[in-house]
């Protein structure tokens, strides 16, 4: 059955010295199985604040967030979460720290050694397993992390600006991978990011964010991350007069909410 992840109308502030912080505002995202949502925006416009209610890691001060309906009271094995620096453990070797993902399963350990192989292969690392962490790239170790997020077969990723420290090749084969991931698991994403080249590829719904309250300030519908999942290589769409078109409109949308904050 497929499965969906809301937020409906979400508020939240924080306290501080200098009076309230309205880090959201009237928020509502809806995340099906096999939806790409990502969150673009400038830093400070609550990106982080909707993925940390989304995994369930605060609440709300107004609004909902649920899935299926049922409201979210903290984080779950069916949303697995990717941060930009994965805390994994350098004395451990990659599939030691896959399988630390599933600690708290009750599962046997040839079970979580054997679905760490799996996740493995899923992101590339198959061949790596006994390889310490300390011992592979940054953009290993961010395959590691999507992998330990992916052992526990979630039905939600949800990734905080997961690929914002890779090199510009590197991220390039992280966007084809995740997207592999998704084409091949069919889970809701929801990803954050500052590069709206790697937004408008990836979203099948992307959300613009602006400041000082976090708000929804724009939302599009694209279909080129499906265009990848049918067969078009990245290269190949990145070069459709469209998705120029479509970038620019995102670059439009960001400066204007900026022109008029
Ligand atoms: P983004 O991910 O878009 O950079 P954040 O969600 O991290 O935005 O932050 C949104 C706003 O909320 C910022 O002004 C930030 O300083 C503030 N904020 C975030 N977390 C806290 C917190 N725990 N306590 C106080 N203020 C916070």
């Amino acid at each position: 059955m497929s499965s969906t992840l809301i937020a409906h109308q979400v508020h939240k502030t924080y306290p501080s010295p200098r009076g309230t912080v309205h880090a959201l505002e009237n928020v509502s995202v809806s995340i099906r199985q096999g939806d790409f949502v990502v969150a673009l925006g400038a830093s400070g416009c609550g990106k982080s604040t909707l993925l940390s209610l989304l995994a369930g890691f605060q609440f709300p001060s107004a609004g909902r967030i649920a899935v299926d309906g049922q409201v979210v009271s903290g984080p779950g094995a069916d949303r697995g979460v990717v941060f930009q620096d994965d805390a994994l453990f350098p004395w451990l070797s990659v599939l030691d720290n896959v399988a630390f993902g599933l600690t708290l399963q009750g599962i046997s350990k040839a079970e979580k050694q054997a679905r760490a192989r799996t996740v493995l292969a899923q992101v590339g690392l198959a061949g790596f397993e006994q390889h310490r962490i300390s011992e592979i790239s940054g953009g290993m170790r961010q395959r590691v992390g999507l992998a330990r997020a992916l052992a526990a077969n979630p039905s939600w990723l949800l990734m905080d600006e997961p690929l914002g420290a890779l090199d510009a090749l590197t991220r390039e084969q992280m966007q084809t991978l995740v997207l592999d991931v998704w084409r091949d698991t069919g889970k809701g994403i929801f990803l954050i990011t500052h590069s709206i080249e790697e937004a408008v590829l990836m979203s099948t719904e992307l959300l613009i964010f602006s400041p000082r309250p976090g708000r929804i300030v724009a939302r599009h519908e694209y279909d080129f991350a499906r265009r990848y999942a049918n067969g078009e290589s990245a290269r190949s769409i990145k070069q459709d007069p469209a998705f120029a078109i479509a970038k620019s409109q995102v670059l439009d949308d960001i400066i204007q909410q900026t022109e008029y904050a």
